[in-house]
């Protein structure tokens, strides 16, 4: 059996997988994706210390990292169930969709989180191309240009608010007749002349020229007519999804899907324990995965040498 059993292999697992190892105890890694939303990442230049660097390299970098331990990988390997053991010093089980079962001793969930798509046409075309999901990564992208933001609930109302900043225009499409975020954020958003907000509007198509978004469509619901808006960028904040449907029966989670964690990443199921986007802990962004994945690997160990051996 492992004595850290981590499933996800994005910047959380990763940083779970090398903290654990280092402590040399044996440590296995269990994947769908190894490098998850990273490889769907351009740009990205928020990471620390490192002013540029590209999603795809990044991802190889943290394979490559945890390859210089003695961490057993399973990639491509899918959990479709988690048993957590049934009194203190059982081992956990994880089931994989291949029919496998992993025994460990304690586990980090590190599966990540994914986006909600409008599905229109254009969308995954002009993905990174102009469409984007994170204010926070992308925003200055578009400095002084002129962007949509698709959603109003708190996350696109905050998106529009904190883009309003940087870019030259915001115009919110919400499908529904009002907003629904938190009314002192749509205080806020009524405050700032570079926003407008359109309700009742279903986006319908992404437009661009080949390699960059030039427009969007809507339809607007109430006349039923179809408007065009001429941009450069579109931020989609209709959900960010956590990849927790597979723990549900086995661990508290909030009605959003989110893990809930302490501040030490312990689960409610002592010894396990979980990290980066599919948790409570707010703000998602590869910097703060990492060093939840750090955390709940130094909570483990911990942990595991309070366990009388049996
Ligand atoms: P993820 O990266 O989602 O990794 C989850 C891992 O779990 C993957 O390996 C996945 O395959 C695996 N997994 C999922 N379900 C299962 C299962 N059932 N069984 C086994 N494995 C499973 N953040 C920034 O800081 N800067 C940026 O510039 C930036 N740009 C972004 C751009 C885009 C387009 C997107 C989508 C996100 C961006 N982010 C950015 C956010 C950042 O990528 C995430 O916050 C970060 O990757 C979260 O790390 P994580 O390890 O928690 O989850």
């Amino acid at each position: 059996a492992f004595d850290v059993l981590v499933v996800g292999g994005g910047p959380a697992g990763a940083a779970a997988a090398i903290y654990a190892a280092r402590k040399g105890i044996r440590t296995g890694v269990t994947a769908e994706r190894f490098g998850g939303q990273v490889l769907d990442t351009m740009g990205i230049e928020n990471f620390i210390s490192v002013p540029h660097t590209e999603g795809p390299k990044m991802a190889a970098a943290l394979e490559e990292h945890v390859k210089t331990y003695e961490v057993d990988i399973m990639n491509l390997q899918r959990a479709e169930k988690l048993v957590p053991g049934a009194t203190a010093g059982d081992l956990h089980e994880v089931h994989l969709a291949s029919g496998a079962v992993l025994k460990a001793r304690s586990v980090i969930l590190a599966t990540g989180a994914r986006w909600r798509q409008m599905n229109v046409p254009g969308e995954a075309e002009y993905r990174n191309k102009g469409v984007a999901y994170c204010p926070h990564c992308d925003g200055p992208l578009f400095k002084g240009k002129r962007v949509a933001v698709v959603g109003g609930g708190n996350s696109g109302v905050e998106a529009a608010i904190d883009l309003a900043g940087i870019v030259a225009h915001v115009t919110l499409i919400e499908f529904d007749s009002q907003l629904r975020a938190d009314a002192v954020l749509q205080a806020k958003l009524n405050s700032l002349h570079n926003v407008t907000v359109i309700t009742s509007a279903l986006t319908t198509e992404v437009h661009g020229d080949g390699s960059k978004v030039t427009a969007l469509t809507y339809r607007d619901r109430n006349s039923d007519t179809q408007h065009r808006i001429e941009l450069e960028g579109i931020f989609v904040q209709i959900g960010l999804v956590p990849n927790t449907e597979w723990l549900k029966d086995s661990l508290a989670l909030t009605t959003r899907g989110e893990i809930e964690v302490d501040h030490r990443g312990q689960t409610s199921h002592p010894g396990i324990f979980a990290a980066g986007d599919a948790t409570t802990a707010p703000y998602k962004q590869i910097v703060i995965a990492m060093g939840e994945g750090a955390k709940a690997s130094l909570a483990a160990f911990d942990h595991l040498i309070r366990q009388v051996p049996t």
